[in-house]
Parts: C-alpha cells; sequence; structure tokens
C-alpha cells in the first residue's frame, strides 16, 4: 500500500496563520475544507476538489458545539484523530487544523453571524440555533485561515446556500466552491452519523435516496409535485423510517417553497428523516425533461 507521511497538525490560530503564510508568500493558493471529522470519501472528495482549485489545502476538523442543539449528538459525535489523519493524507491534504473549543471560543466571545430567511425552513425549523451556530463558526474558521478558497458539500445544501450568503453579504475575500453528494454502493448519502445506524436500519436508510430519486423523476415528469410528495412521505413511513421532519421540493438557490416546476429555476427535492436515534438528510435535483410544465 502507498504510505503518505501524515499531514502536520495544527491546533492554534497563530501556528496556522503562519504556514498559511509561508504558502502565501511563495505565491501558492490555498483551500480550506472545513470538517467535524469522522472522515469518509464524502469529506475526501471535497479536499480532492480543494487539490484541483489550490495547490495547498487545509482540512479543519472542529466539533463545533454551538450548532448541536439540546439533546443532539454533540457527546457521541465520532471524534477519531488518527484515522482522519491518516485518510486527510491519502487524500492530498497538506495541513490539518485542529482548534479546541478554547481556542475558537475564548471566555468572553460574545459575537453571532446570523444569516435571514435561507436558515428558516428546512433543518432550521428542527434545529433551533443550528445555522446561528455553523454561520458564526465557519466565519471564524475562513477568518483564521485566510484561504483563497473554501469547499462545502452539496450534502448539507442549505448550509452550503447559507454560507454563500455570509460571505456575499460580509464582503468575505473567499470563493465558495461546492462538490456533489457522494454516496454508498446503495444510494444512501455518506454521513458520519450513518456508523449509528443498527443492520437493520442501515437496509432501510438506502430507501431513502431512492425515494426522493423516484419523486424527482415524477415530479419531471409532470405528477402533481404534492401528490408525490405526500406519497413519498407515505412509502418511507412504511419502509421504517420513524419521522419525516420535512420532505419539501424548493428553489435551489433561495430555498423558496415551489409547488410547480418553474422554467429557467434550478429545484430540488429536500429530507429529513429519523431512523431510530439517527437522523437522516439528503437532497436531489428535479431534472426537467421537457415533458413537465
Ligand atoms: P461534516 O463533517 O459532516 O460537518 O461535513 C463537512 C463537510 O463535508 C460539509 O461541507 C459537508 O457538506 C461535506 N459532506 C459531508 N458528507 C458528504 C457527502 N456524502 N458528500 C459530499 N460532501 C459531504
Amino acid at each position: 500500500m502507498l504510505h503518505i507521511s501524515r499531514p502536520r497538525t495544527v491546533t492554534t490560530i497563530v501556528e496556522l496563520r503562519d504556514v498559511v503564510r509561508d504558502w502565501r508568500r511563495a505565491g501558492d493558493l490555498v483551500a480550506l475544507v472545513p470538517t467535524m471529522g469522522g472522515l469518509h470519501e464524502g469529506h475526501l472528495s471535497l479536499v480532492r476538489t480543494a487539490r484541483r482549485r489550490a495547490k495547498r489545502v487545509i482540512a479543519s476538523i472542529f466539533v463545533n458545539p454551538t450548532q448541536f442543539a439540546e439533546g443532539e449528538d454533540f457527546e457521541k459525535y465520532p471524534r477519531d484523530e488518527v484515522r482522519d489523519a491518516e485518510l486527510l493524507a491519502n487524500a492530498g491534504c497538506d495541513l490539518i487544523y485542529a482548534p479546541t473549543v478554547s481556542e475558537i471560543y475564548p471566555d468572553g466571545f460574545a459575537t453571532n453571524i446570523s444569516v435571514k430567511n435561507i436558515t428558516e425552513s428546512l433543518c432550521g425549523t428542527h434545529r433551533p440555533g443550528h445555522f446561528d451556530g455553523v454561520t458564526t463558526v465557519v466565519c471564524k474558521l475562513l477568518n483564521q485561515a485566510q484561504a483563497d478558497y473554501a469547499v462545502f458539500g452539496e450534502k448539507d445544501w442549505q448550509q452550503l446556500v447559507s454560507i454563500r450568503q455570509m460571505v456575499r453579504d460580509l464582503d468575505m475575500p473567499i470563493r465558495i466552491a461546492s462538490s456533489p453528494i457522494v454516496r454508498e454502493a446503495d444510494g444512501l448519502a455518506m454521513s458520519s452519523r450513518n456508523r449509528y445506524l443498527s443492520e437493520k436500519e442501515r437496509k432501510i436508510a438506502g430507501k431513502l435516496n431512492r425515494a426522493l430519486f423516484a419523486s424527482a423523476d415524477h415530479i419531471a415528469h409532470g405528477i402533481d409535485l404534492e401528490r408525490v410528495l405526500e406519497a413519498c412521505t407515505k412509502a418511507l413511513l412504511t419502509a421504517g423510517f420513524n419521522e419525516i421532519d420535512y420532505i419539501e421540493a424548493r428553489d435551489s438557490a433561495n430555498l423558496n417553497l415551489i409547488h410547480t416546476l418553474e422554467h429557467g429555476k434550478e429545484a430540488r427535492i429536500f429530507a429529513a428523516v429519523r431512523l431510530g436515534q439517527t437522523r437522516l438528510i439528503d437532497n436531489v435535483p428535479i431534472e426537467r425533461t421537457g415533458r413537465a410544465g
């Protein structure tokens, strides 16, 4: 097996900036991939996307406490620094930034970045405070790293759109790139949380993406959107999912709810469902076929 040495890990803003300053002096472009660790192929695809844009790639690993609501899985969130470092080395990452909670939120920290509208639907209604936690920490990570690019996954579409909005609104000097959803062989979107699933739940979990792709196809062929999503919800409950937080069709750019497909506008189906103790999210594009209205 090819052995590549592990990337250096830094834990402080000062060390991070020192490394980035040297790279910039050498004229290298720098890209940042923010993660919470528990890495899988989805994260590594972001590192590869980053590599295509920049000579130097930083992956941050920080399980951000402020984006977990009361009673969520902050304590049990998967943490495995050694395995993460090995995976990142093989994907072409140059530096790991793994700050402590007190490095990110020192005593007296009092600022909150809150993006309106986009964060108020979908996961925003089911995870109070989640997106404020995300945009605040991402704003800090971007300021700390001072990279040219930051790369985010399309799996967390609402997060991606919120970060783009924040960067635009706050004139942050960084370009945001996105990377498509990486899926398991049965189509389940890869997620650090998939390891919570029992064997039986894992089999059921694969049905989510298939139901969403089938629904997108029906809508694209002109079948009434509301009827399709209602049938999809029922089918998932029958398949064994415990609860549906939402299954909705929305405009891909501004996340406005849609009731019919409109020409010239991209739409997606967004879903969050619960399976046992695990919450799964996914989204799929509604690809127009020409037959729809
Ligand atoms: P997380 O560690 O779950 O906070 O995710 C860190 C980044 O990886 C985010 O930009 C996610 O959207 C992205 N990501 C997570 N899972 C996937 C996946 N299956 N495919 C593509 N990107 C992903």
